[in-house]
């Protein structure tokens, strides 16, 4: 629910309102514009007066918003968010950024080699699976809490923040010091996991499932918004459809539509999107221009050899001519020293 507010309401009475709806269990959140005051509501505004409220002086409209996804939406929350990840480091509005790295973390040698590659390549936070969800149990599953491990020594070695994927609710105490904890497209809808991150300030990197529409997408970013944390970065990593020729198909078409819909920062996903190395510059170019505010690229030292994903990654020559491309494009902030 909205409520737009006369100009020039006066100060008190605005703080007693936003009090009386607090005490109704709502949360609140307040923009300034330059003529009217918008309060958006979150939570269960079912059973509010809104007669009573519509009477209260300062008020001068109350619109119920359709959308299932409330602290989400951008009408509740007009301004883009940008989520702060470290003091140099924050992605959204204007703050485009590449998270680059291997898909699993393998060694100690190849991890830190990656990571001292994609930075100087200009990659602003390091990315590496530690937990891999695979489709087959007999397939390399990473290396777990060593993985982790390995990529924090990977952190230490070039300060580069770092992304990595949380498969079990169990396993959070292992996250404290990763940067950002990622959600991968399987777990998605996974709620148990999704109410746990709520309870968690991390920055949460949520990507899109499979086969789920772009409401169900906000609505998995609210469950996290819901227990209190708003650090959510959307990520859109193709959806699965009919055709066969690419690993999944690109839905471009999220990135404006989720933009208008949310104030979420999203990022695009190239190489799980087309499941091709070559592809990945191409389809990177194409988020850039339909605004996208960052990049998630997959980068192995020697890709034959990778334990996963070895044909959509790239190999660090190659992750460095597609940088000089994308930053001839985007404007980046946070380069790390
Ligand atoms: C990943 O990023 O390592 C990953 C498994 O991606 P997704 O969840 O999009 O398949
Ligand atoms: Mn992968």
């Amino acid at each position: 629910m909205i409520l737009v507010l006369k100009s020039n309401p006066e100060k008190e009475k605005v703080d007693n309102l936003i009090k009386m709806l607090n005490d109704k269990g709502l949360a609140t959140n307040i923009s300034e514009g330059s003529s009217h005051t918008v309060i958006g509501l979150i939570g269960d505004t079912s059973r509010l007066p809104v007669d009573l409220i519509s009477a209260i002086d300062i008020v001068e409209s109350v619109t119920r918003i359709s959308e299932p996804f409330k602290a989400a939406n951008r009408k509740i929350h007009p301004e883009s968010t940008i989520v702060k990840v470290t003091e140099n480091v924050s992605i959204g509005e204007g703050f485009f950024h590449v998270i680059a790295g291997p898909c699993s973390v393998e060694s100690e040698e190849q991890v830190i080699e990656v990571a001292k590659d994609v930075k100087a390549s200009g990659a602003t936070l390091l990315r590496g699976g530690a937990f891999k969800p695979r489709t087959s149990p007999y397939a390399f599953q990473g290396l777990h809490a060593d993985g982790l491990k390995l990529l924090l020594e990977a952190k230490k070695a070039t300060g580069l923040p770092v992304v990595t994927e949380i498969m079990n609710v169990n396993h959070l105490d292992l996250f404290e010091d990763v940067d950002v904890i990622q959600v991968g497209a399987r777990n998605m809808q996974n709620f148990d996991l999704l109410k746990e991150l709520g309870k968690c300030r991390k920055p949460i990197l949520l990507k899109r499932g499979l086969a789920n529409t772009m409401e169900e997408f906000l609505m998995s970013a609210e469950y996290i918004m819901a227990g209190g944390n708003s650090n959510v970065i959307l990520c859109e990593r193709g959806i699965r459809t009919f055709e066969t020729k690419t690993r999944n198909t690109l839905d471009l078409s999220a990135i404006p539509m989720l933009k208008k819909l949310s104030h979420l920062p999203i990022i695009v996903d190239p190489s799980h999107a087309t499941g091709i190395s070559w592809m990945v510059e191409p389809m990177s170019k194409a988020a850039v221009a339909v605004g996208a505010d960052g990049l998630m690229i997959e980068v192995h030292n020697d890709p034959p050899k990778a334990l996963c994903d070895g044909a959509q990654s790239l190999d660090p020559k190659q992750f460095d001519s597609l940088m000089k491309e994308i930053k001839r494009r985007v404007e980046f902030e946070g380069k790390q020293g």
